[in-house]
């Protein structure tokens, strides 16, 4: 151990000793090192600060959370005045002001459209937790109101997580395949997201496959899992709304469940609270995290309609319990709630969702001219959620045009060869210019 005093004062220092001593996520470390990794040592609003004292436009939100920028005074002062009141209090057998209040705003700010009202809120801990609990809530709700349907339908190239229900829902070859032999049985259909065929193409066999997935085993299907408008962790993959009506509409007409993933997408990252709002469509579960605390702290939710929650509710005559044993130690945190709850306060007052759609047609207009460079094969985006694909494939080519805008002082990271750009949705004027002029130079000095 060092003391403050005899503290390292460069990044290459920590950097030895994080070697040393540290496993990272989704990480090689084989070649971690190679690669200068940035010691971040503060933030300001969108800026990253590392340990040697350069400044990067965070344009990914640290990993897609940090809706309102780094130290934001209502969401620092709300964290402070919580942990001088209550740090932590189990969910289990008591209850909490910050996290009765909480739900109520999120069930106040719940997607509106065809479907059922989400008027119950599940807490977990992070994304996949959310997935995991939203997964074993559809499968307990077939036990318990018809039938055990023991399967789930999924997307190709999805992500939702890493625990091993959220694998199991996932179809993303390069992070799946490992764990294929421990997953729960699913049923996998094409992405309508998916850039192996053209978009009307796309759109008809995405249809025709979850139309035929349903028909053929939709008694078995507990639930039908999908992320909304755009599958982010595939690499920014759109698509059109009319997928999410079929999706509601088979869910319904098989007595399966629909679920919704917005992690990512939730929280005015697409322009809207909710990629669902872009379609008008309510599923009967929804699962959020990353954005709903601003990125302070870490909390997830999953939002139930009402039916789902009935059915958990003890009958006279039942055999057995139908509540749902599930929850975790710091479920429902009431530090983190009271950083939603800040966060949310925040939104709303400063109409951040507003911002968001500005920050995002800003963006793609800004982003236009960079589409027709050589090497760039496609720009997708909604709202701010944005991926910029780059060729040649297979030679760290997003990787390494990511480094290039880190020398420019914008700090971005690649999904394969897709570039993502999530910024703070209150990112302004000067620094979205800034973002992209890094991005344009970066792109022109790794692709000439
Ligand atoms: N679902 C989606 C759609 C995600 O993008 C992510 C994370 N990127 C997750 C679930 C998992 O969230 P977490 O990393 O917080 O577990």
């Amino acid at each position: 151990m060092t003391t403050p005093t005899d503290r390292p004062a460069t990044s290459a220092d920590w950097l030895r000793r994080d070697a040393a001593a540290v496993w990272h996520p989704f990480t090689q470390h084989a070649t971690w090192t190679d690669d200068t990794p940035t010691v971040v040592d503060r933030a300001e609003g969108p800026w990253l600060i590392d340990v040697d004292g350069r400044r990067y436009l965070d344009g990914v939100s640290s990993l897609w959370t940090t809706t309102l920028g780094h130290g934001h005074p209502d969401v620092n002062a709300a964290i402070t005045a919580q942990l001088a009141r209550l740090d932590h209090s189990t969910f289990l057998g008591t209850t909490h002001t910050p996290g009765i209040e909480l739900s109520e705003a999120l069930i106040a700010l719940a997607p509106r459209g065809r479907g059922p009202d989400l008027t119950k809120v599940f807490y977990a801990g992070d994304g996949s937790s959310a997935v995991e609990a939203a997964l074993k809530i559809a499968y307990q709700y077939s036990t318990q109101t018809g039938h055990p349907r023991p399967t789930f339908v999924r997307l190709d190239q999805a992500y939702h997580g890493d625990t091993l229900g959220a694998v199991a829902v996932g179809g993303h070859e390069l992070f799946h395949r490992a764990y294929r032999p421990l997953l729960l049985d699913t049923i996998g259909v094409a992405s309508p997201g998916s850039r192996d065929h053209a978009p009307r193409e796309r759109a008809a066999l995405a249809a025709a496959e979850l139309t035929a997935a349903m028909r053929d085993h939709g008694d078995q299907v507990c639930a039908i899992i999908v992320e909304p408008m755009i599958q982010g962790a595939a690499g920014m993959l759109d698509y059109d709304a009319d997928y999410l009506r079929l999706a509601r509409d088979l869910a319904d007409a098989h007595g399966a469940l629909l679920i919704f993933d917005e992690v990512a997408t939730g929280f005015g990252r697409t322009g809207s609270m909710w990629a669902a709002d872009h379609a008008g469509i309510v599923p009967d579960l929804l699962t959020c995290g990353k954005g709903i605390t601003g990125g302070y702290l870490p909390l997830s939710a999953v939002l139930a309609a009402e039916h789902v929650y009935d059915a958990f509710l003890t009958r006279p005559g039942d055999t057995a319990p139908r509540t749902f044993f599930h929850g975790h130690t710091y479920t429902a945190n009431p530090l983190c709630c009271a950083a939603a709850l800040a966060n949310l306060r925040v939104m709303a007052e400063q109409d951040v969702i507003g911002q968001a759609a500005r920050l995002g047609d800003r963006l793609g207009k800004l982003l236009e001219p960079l589409a027709a460079l050589d090497g760039v094969t496609e720009i997708r985006r909604l709202g701010t959620m944005t991926g910029v694909e780059v060729t040649p494939r297979g030679e760290r080519t997003g990787f390494r045009v990511c480094q290039a805008a880190r020398d420019r002082g914008v700090w971005l990271r690649p999904l394969g060869d897709t570039i993502v750009i999530m910024p703070p949705l209150t990112l302004g004027d000067d620094e979205t210019d800034l973002l992209v002029n890094a991005l344009a130079e970066a792109l022109d000095e790794v692709l000439a």
